[in-house]
C-alpha cells in the first residue's frame, strides 16, 4: 500500500533575525526512513484549524520542545519552568484531541509524552533536579545521540515490542517528567530512579505510545532499536489508513442514491 501520512507538530524558533516554523530534521528522517510521509503542521494556523489539518493524515507525532504551561494541570509555575509557548500548547492539545477522537495512532516524544499526559488529566514534575532530585541525571549535557541512562520496559508492552528489547539505554535530555500518570495511560518504562519514561494506551485502545527520551536522534545509527518505534507508528498508520478508507467506502455505499432508491 502507499506510504501513510504522519502529521508532525512543529515549533517556532527565531534565528538569523527571523521567526522560523520548523522542526528538527531528525523527526523527519525517522518518519521517512520508516516509510511514512512526514507532514509538518505549524501552530501558526491556530487550534481552530487543527482538526482540518489532520484530515487525510494517518498518524500524529508530537515532538519535543518547550515546557507545557502548568496552568493546564492546575499548578502554579515553578521558578525553574522554562519558556512555555501558549500557542503551541493550544495547537497541540487540539491536534491530540482530534487524533484521539478519530482513533489515529499517536507517538509522543519528550514534550510529547508530557503534553499527552496533561491532555488526559495527568500532572508533571516542572523541574526534576529541584523537585525530584535523584541518582539519575536526565538532562545530560552531552551529544544528542549519547546513550546515558537505562530504561526498563514492561515485558509484552507496545514499547517492548516496538523496540524489540526489555531494557534500553537511550539518550536523555529533559528536565520535566510525568508526576501523576493520567487515567487511560499505562506506564511501561521506567528509569532506575522510578521516573516514568514510557506511557502507552491499553491493549484494545487506539494505538498510543510516548517516550521521555529522543529516539528520533538515533535515525542514523544503523539498526538502532529506536527506529522500531517509528516503524511501529508507520505500521499502525497504514492500518488506520486502510480501515479509514474502508469505512469511507462503506459510508459512501450506504448513502449512495442508487442504494437508497433501490429500496423504494
Ligand atoms: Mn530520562
Amino acid at each position: 500500500m502507499s506510504a501513510p501520512r504522519v502529521a508532525l507538530s512543529a515549533v517556532v524558533r527565531r534565528w538569523e533575525d527571523a521567526d522560523r516554523a520548523t522542526v528538527n530534521a531528525a523527526y523527519v528522517h525517522s518518519v521517512a526512513n520508516a516509510g511514512g510521509i512526514p507532514l509538518i503542521l505549524s501552530q501558526i494556523m491556530g487550534p481552530g484549524l487543527a482538526a482540518r489539518a489532520l484530515d487525510g493524515c494517518d498518524a500524529l507525532l508530537l515532538s519535543g520542545g518547550e515546557d507545557v504551561d502548568p496552568a493546564h494541570y492546575g499548578a502554579p509555575p515553578s521558578p525553574a519552568l522554562r519558556s512555555p509557548d501558549p500557542a503551541r500548547d493550544a495547537f497541540e492539545l487540539a491536534l491530540f484531541r482530534t487524533a484521539r477522537e478519530r482513533g489515529l495512532p499517536v507517538l509522543g516524544i519528550c514534550r510529547g509524552i508530557q503534553l499527552i499526559n496533561v491532555a488526559l488529566g495527568g500532572t508533571l514534575w516542572q523541574d526534576l533536579p529541584s523537585e525530584r532530585p535523584g541518582p539519575v541525571y536526565h538532562d545530560s549535557p552531552v551529544a544528542r545521540t549519547a546513550r546515558t541512562h537505562e530504561v526498563r520496559l514492561a515485558p509484552g508492552s507496545r514499547a517492548a515490542r516496538a523496540l524489540g528489547a526489555q531494557t534500553l539505554i537511550p539518550n536523555s535530555f529533559h528536565h520535566q517528567g510525568i508526576r501523576d500518570l493520567a487515567p487511560g495511560l499505562v506506564a511501561t518504562g521506567w528509569a532506575a530512579d522510578g521516573l516514568i519514561e514510557v506511557a502507552e494506551s491499553a491493549d484494545g485502545d487506539a494505538w498510543l505510545l510516548a517516550v521521555q527520551w529522543h529516539p528520533e536522534e538515533m535515525h542514523a545509527e544503523p539498526g538502532s532499536p529506536e527506529q522500531g518505534l517509528f516503524r511501529a507508528l508507520v505500521q499502525e498508520a497504514k492500518r488506520y489508513s486502510l480501515s479509514a478508507s474502508r469505512s469511507a467506502r462503506e459510508r459512501r455505499s450506504t448513502t449512495s442514491p442508487e442504494r437508497s432508491s433501490a429500496g423504494k
